[in-house]
């Protein structure tokens, strides 16, 4: 079992990064027209695009909200389908995963 104080961290940090990028970009969507906005011409060409980044992030926000959450119950790591612990270089590469590579589809 992975270090949980070292996937905490890593799950704050990436927390932290994701947050104000979210806000700034739900700002944005709810001031379209504004042009005030100094980064609206190089961030945002496409409403279509930036909606999809939005949800994409917010999801994400989701998924390390929960599994910050899962960590704190003392759940972490385990598939949430069938129980059985998820294996180690699974998290490695998706720290909130909630489902073993068995139950993952
Ligand atoms: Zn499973």
């Amino acid at each position: 079992m992975a270090d949980l104080g070292v996937v905490k961290k890593r799950l704050e940090d990436r927390l932290r990064q994701l947050a104000p990028r979210l806000a700034r970009i739900e700002g944005h969507l709810r001031t379209p027209g504004d042009r005030d906005w100094p980064e609206q011409a190089s961030e945002a060409q496409n409403d279509e695009v930036l909606e999809r980044l939005s949800e994409t992030e917010r999801s994400e926000v989701e998924e390390i909200q929960g599994a910050l959450g899962r960590i704190a119950s003392g759940r972490y790591g385990h598939c949430i389908g069938c129980a059985e612990p998820i294996a180690e270089g699974r998290l490695e590469a998706l720290p909130y995963a909630t489902h073993c590579i068995d139950c993952a589809d």
